[in-house]
């Protein structure tokens, strides 16, 4: 049997993060800020502190506490364990819109990371440009770390880049997590390289929709996923 937990983008806009868990398992469709739940903590000037690691974002609600998701210099850091395996499969993400995507940055680096190329290129101009501190969607910028100086007394911070584990979907073709077999279908939404997923496992089949629209720019992607969807019904 299927699970589907939501830590997010329930009765919401945005905020997505949804795991799917089969028997041996599992993943995150999206991993996404929640609008609401910010504003009500944060502001442009009132960010968590990245000197308490993940426990601003638990304690505020913004990141579920799920063991083995989370990156181990955040949690080192703030003298919590940090598991040998990471305990999901992978994260499918829908587009580069922060609602559903920002919080990767939290996440260990050898989770696979599934995306379109267009959503790899934003995240990448994103990552290069960007001046928030907490965009490291591509790579993984190990923090907290000292290291003894080569000259003199004491120790300096030392800062080691990591490449995620990324891996670039084509449209429509078949990839596997485990015993789901995944494919990625491109949508029509205000950015390019929205992606929706469909996730056939051995019971049921799941269809994640991301964002879609059918008025804009290539709407003729959001019919084709649609009609790719739609089954025959059949006689009782
Ligand atoms: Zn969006």
């Amino acid at each position: 049997m299927t699970n589907i937990n939501f830590f997010g983008g329930v009765d919401e806009i945005g905020g997505n993060k949804i795991r799917v868990e089969g028997k041996n398992e599992s993943f995150f469709f999206d991993f996404g800020m929640a609008f609401s739940k910010a504003n009500d903590y944060l502001s442009e000037f009132l960010q968590p502190r990245k000197a308490n690691g993940i426990l601003d974002f638990v304690e505020l609600g913004l990141l579920p506490c799920i063991k083995g998701i989370y990156r181990e210099d955040y949690l080192r850091h703030v003298g919590l364990s940090y598991p040998k395996e990471p305990s999901v499969d992978g994260v499918l993400i829908s587009h580069s819109h922060v609602d559903h995507v920002a919080y990767v940055h939290h996440l260990r680096e050898d989770i696979p990371i599934y995306l379109s190329n267009e959503s790899y290129l934003i995240l990448k101009a994103l990552e290069d440009t960007g001046t928030s501190s907490f965009s490291e969607y591509l790579h993984l910028k190990k923090t907290f770390y000292m290291s003894p100086k080569v000259r003199g007394d004491g120790y300096k911070r030392t800062s080691t880049k990591i490449k995620r584990d990324i891996r670039i979907v084509e449209p429509y073709k078949k990839f596997n997590i485990g015993n789901f077999q995944i494919k990625s279908a491109p949508v029509d939404h205000s950015l390019p390289g929205a992606s929706a997923f469909i996730v056939e496992g051995e019971e049921e089949t799941i269809v994640y929709t991301g964002d879609l629209r059918f008025h804009g720019r290539n709407p003729e992607l959001t019919r084709k996923f649609v009609r790719k969807q739609q089954r025959p019904i059949q006689p009782s």
